[in-house]
């Protein structure tokens, strides 16, 4: 089962992930955007990183810590919606009776419907959705077995879904201001959340 030292050491890796992006995740936002998503994350993620010691002792604790500092340190779209999307999975986990892959998968589903009721973004819109999305659906149909298993699973599918971006007119956000001239460019919420993803799958593996 999946300890909450795991999940600590799931958010410090995906705070790595992003500081080690920073600068790809701002290029990818300076062409459809305003070329602030890789210091929007990382300025958010390393506040976070500072308010985990001593680490939170509940899931509950943990990502009400990471959603609040994220609400309050990123800014932007991107600040909210990542905030919301930990703020819901902490209740989801606490209720949980033990933490296996179809807990952790109910949480996420708890977060990304949050980000959903939040941002208004449906798949094929060219947001971070894109991504979180098919990535849920991956570890649901993966969920029988371990937590890694359904981590490796989520992490390819939101890889893909984040490169199926590509094609795709932006409706929400600031790449929609585009219209037309947004096709043609990797979306970067969809580029930070397959590295949410992917630090997950290495923090289980
Ligand atoms: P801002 O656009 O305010 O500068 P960021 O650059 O930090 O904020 O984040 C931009 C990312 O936020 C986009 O690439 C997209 O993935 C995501 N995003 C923007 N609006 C929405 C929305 N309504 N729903 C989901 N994701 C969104
Ligand atoms: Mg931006
Ligand atoms: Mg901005």
């Amino acid at each position: 089962a999946v300890s909450t030292d795991d999940l600590v050491a799931w958010i410090r890796a995906f705070r790595d992930a992003v500081a080690a992006h920073k600068d790809e995740l701002t290029r990818l936002d300076s062409e459809i955007g305003d070329a602030d998503h890789g210091s929007n994350m990382a300025r958010g993620l390393d506040a976070v990183v500072a308010r985990l010691d001593p680490a939170p002792a509940t899931p509950a604790e943990l990502f009400k810590t990471v959603g609040m500092t994220l609400v309050s340190t990123v800014g932007g779209a991107s600040g909210p919606l990542y905030g919301t999307l930990f703020l819901r999975m902490g209740p989801a986990l606490a209720s949980a009776e033990q933490m296996d892959a179809t807990a952790l998968g109910a949480a996420l589903r708890a977060g990304v419907e949050g980000v959903v009721a939040r941002g208004k973004a449906e798949v094929g819109d060219k947001t971070m959705i894109d991504a979180l999305t098919p990535a849920l659906d991956a570890w649901d149909a993966a969920a029988s077995g371990s937590a890694a298993d359904a981590a490796r699973a989520a992490a390819e599918a939101a890889a893909r879904g984040r490169d199926a971006t590509v094609p795709l007119v932006a409706r929400k956000g600031r790449a929609s201001y585009l219209g037309e001239r947004s096709a043609g460019h990797l979306d970067p919420g969809a580029a930070s959340a397959t590295l949410l993803l992917e630090a997950l799958r290495d923090t289980l593996a």
